[in-house]
């Protein structure tokens, strides 16, 4: 892991990949008129690449060579820095690339990470082109800071890399549903979670966590699964991340995690940023990319619609933590498993969607760098 901030070189290059179809298909036009010139003021020089398709930035990063590159900055939703992150995991020099600097500009109708990083450079929450006006500003004169990433395992062995979320029930099902909302920009997700309250569902499943430890010396490592094994037994493979808090799916949870009594859930969440969208500051407790914690929320069927309205909106500020919301329960943690009783329902890992299915992840502190201030 590398210091948390380096220096870059005075003329910065970037390698802009930019999703033409994200959100309201606004990106192309704000990044000529709004982050063009101030790139230009700052003496950044930019390599633009519009994608043309689904994956295409996933196999660009994975296959290219990115060193004429001091960053990758993506102008688009989450969903197209999920596809970076993921195509830099896939390379077989991961562990050097996934410490390129990554940054953030809001273009799609999901910019949670945008709005996080403006949150922590200490700018009022905002959306629109007063947010990519923000992220322009810190793309330009801020340094590269570790950044959290989670390491999520299906039960089909797929390996899947996460920045920002882990969501199963109501709220990856707005994510989806609202798709048809495009239109609304970020407004497609208070619209579909209206939608959503009026036909509440709920999902059956077990849900186990490892609680983050609150000493200060206490290390995801610390808790270790591997370190009570035989390391004869134990052979560690250099050209893959290990997950030293999980052991496999296969088997039950190690005896020092906690699995929640009830089995009906209405919405399952583990977050890593502050905000969820960019009017949505659901973890206000979360002040910086690389804190190690993954933030679980979990609401059991048993809560009320009245409650679940209640939080929505006052997640719009980050009001809903001072608020005791009955039902809804909030753990830090550093490991989790989830294991639907019955496959129904959407996952979404970072606003992506993924086939409903059993899966554990543990949080690497620090494993990527983002531009910050
Ligand atoms: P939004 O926030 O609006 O959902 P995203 O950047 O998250 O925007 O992109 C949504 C999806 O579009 C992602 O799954 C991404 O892989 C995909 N995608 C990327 N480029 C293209 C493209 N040129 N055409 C269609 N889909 C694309
Ligand atoms: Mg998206």
């Amino acid at each position: 892991q590398g210091p948390p901030s380096s220096i870059l070189p005075p003329s910065r290059r970037f390698l802009v990949l930019l999703n033409p179809f994200a959100g309201t298909g606004k990106a192309s036009g704000h990044f000529q008129t709004h982050v063009i010139p101030t790139l230009t003021e700052a003496n950044a020089t930019f390599t633009l690449l519009e994608t043309e398709r689904p994956k295409q930035a996933q196999e660009l990063v994975r296959d290219e060579d990115l060193s004429g590159w001091d960053a990758i900055v993506v102008m688009a939703g989450d969903g197209l820095l999920f596809e970076v992150v993921n195509g830099l995991m896939e390379r077989p020099d991961w562990a050097c690339a996934i410490k390129k600097p990554l940054a953030v500009l809001p273009g799609g109708s999901g910019n949670a990470l945008a709005a996080s990083v403006s949150y922590y450079s200490g700018h009022k929450q905002a959306s629109g082109t007063k947010l990519l006006n923000n992220c322009t500003f810190i793309l330009c004169k801020g340094q590269p800071v570790p950044l959290d990433l989670v390491s999520l395992t299906t039960s089909s062995g797929r390996r899947i890399f996460s920045f920002l979320s882990f969501a199963w029930g109501l709220i990856s099902d707005v994510d989806i549903e609202s798709e048809r909302y495009r239109f609304m920009g970020s407004a497609r997700f208070s619209f579909g979670t209206f939608v959503r309250l009026t036909a509440l569902r709920t999902y059956r499943g077990r849900l186990s966590y490892l609680p983050a430890r609150t000493s200060p010396d206490s290390t995801p490592e610390s808790d270790s699964h591997r370190h009570n094994l035989n390391s004869s037994t134990d052979t560690v493979n250099p050209n893959v991340l290990e997950d030293s808090l999980l052991v496999p799916l296969n088997e039950p949870v190690p005896p020092h995690w906690t699995t929640v009594t009830e089995d009906q859930f209405v919405l399952v969440l583990l977050l890593y940023q502050s905000h969820l969208g960019a009017d949505l500051f659901t973890a206000p407790m979360v002040q910086s990319p690389g804190e190690g914690v993954m933030q679980l929320f979990y609401a059991t069927s048993r809560i009320s619609r009245a409650s679940l309205l209640k939080l929505f909106l006052g997640m719009e500020k980050g009001s809903h933590m001072g608020e005791s919301i009955p039902h809804i329960t909030n753990v830090p943690v550093t490991a989790f498993r989830l294991e639907p009783l019955e496959n129904v329902g959407i996952m979404t890992v970072d606003g992506e969607s993924i086939p409903c299915c059993s899966l554990q992840g543990q949080i690497h502190k620090g494993l990527g760098r983002i531009i910050s201030i």
